[in-house]
């Protein structure tokens, strides 16, 4: 859904060349929650594209929401034209695999570009007495709400490990925005978080109470891996957050920046255009988005077909042939 408004300058007829008869069209971007990478990520895209509103009438809001698969799920109905989506869940849903047999695979949808990389993040209270990620077992663990990227993952590697919600002790569904309160009040004793760091939410999950990053490597994480093209093995830098010293070896994905084919090539274009020829001030936006590489950016990850507008910046560019 493209919602066409006519600017007010045009409509009092105010003879302003260029603006008085541009159209604006309004494009929304689903995120996830606020203190995720997500919603600051498009908050900084919405920021760079309206700031040429002028000249090409786009006005960019960013939304907080569910996370990828409810990202997803919205570009198709035509409720949200853009959104960020976990890399394993765009795969899915292109093919109409795993959470997405059901709906069949969405052929309309669109890569626009990588963003930061998303470990599995697994954080758990001091005096938990968990050391592995096989130690969840038995306790109780935020396994994430329906609707995100993570929740979605989570669900994957239970399968893998061999594990249900009855393994744990209590099996909650908080949002991410919940988890660090639930996790330091000693409701939880641990959250996962599928997200870019350093986060909001694992800040204030290691600031407020003691806490431990754990790995998350066994032999069924590394078969995840090997079979998939989405999976890849992933480090958390120690002394990134309180309590964690050494690195964090984990598995994870990366964070996309999806459309759907029926948003036009001018729009998409323009969008790209305007987060590419300002990537410095871009990666400033966020410390997550610091690591963004252009040539990466344009193939990581993304395994739906390139909007076509996106596509043409590229190529202008010189970044794909
Ligand atoms: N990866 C999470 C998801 O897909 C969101 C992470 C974030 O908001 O930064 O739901």
């Amino acid at each position: 859904m493209n919602r066409i408004l006519l600017g007010s300058v045009a409509a009092l007829g105010i003879g302003i060349a260029g603006v008085a008869s541009a159209q604006q069209t309004f494009i929304a971007i689903g995120t996830g929650g606020v203190t995720g990478v997500y919603y600051p990520a498009g908050g900084a895209i919405c920021r760079l594209v309206n700031r040429n509103r002028a000249e090409h009438g786009i006005r960019c809001g960013v939304e907080s929401t569910g996370g990828s698969i409810f990202n997803i799920n919205a570009i198709r109905t035509g409720e949200l034209e853009f959104g960020v989506a976990q890399s394993d869940w765009q795969f899915h849903a292109f093919n109409g695999s795993s959470r997405f047999e059901d709906d069949g695979p969405f052929e309309d949808l669109r890569a626009v570009f990588s963003l930061h990389p998303e470990p599995f993040t697994v954080v758990a209270r001091s005096d938990a007495d968990v050391t592995s990620f096989d130690d969840l077992a038995g306790k109780r663990v935020n396994i994430g709400n329906p609707g995100s990227g993570q929740r979605g993952t989570m669900d994957v590697v239970m399968e893998a490990m061999g594990w249900t919600t009855d393994t744990f002790s209590q099996a909650t569904e908080l949002p991410p925005g919940e988890q660090a309160l639930a996790l330091c009040d000693n409701n939880i004793d641990a959250i996962i978080y599928t997200v870019g760091h350093p986060s909001g939410a694992i800040q204030e999950a290691t600031t407020a109470c003691d806490t431990v990053l754990v790995n998350v490597d066994n032999d069924a994480i590394r078969a995840l891996v090997e079979d998939r093209p989405y999976y890849r093995m992933a480090t958390i830098p120690g002394g990134m957050y309180r309590g964690t010293d050494a690195d964090v070896t984990t598995f994870g994905v990366g964070a996309t920046f999806v459309t759907s084919a029926t948003v036009a090539d001018e729009v998409v274009y323009q969008v790209v255009k305007a987060i590419f020829e300002d990537l410095d001030q871009f990666k400033g936006l966020h410390p997550a988005l610091d690591i963004l590489v252009p040539e990466q950016m344009v193939s990581d990850g993304l395994s739906a077909p390139l909007h076509p507008g996106a596509e043409r910046f590229y190529r202008e560019a010189g970044l794909i042939d």
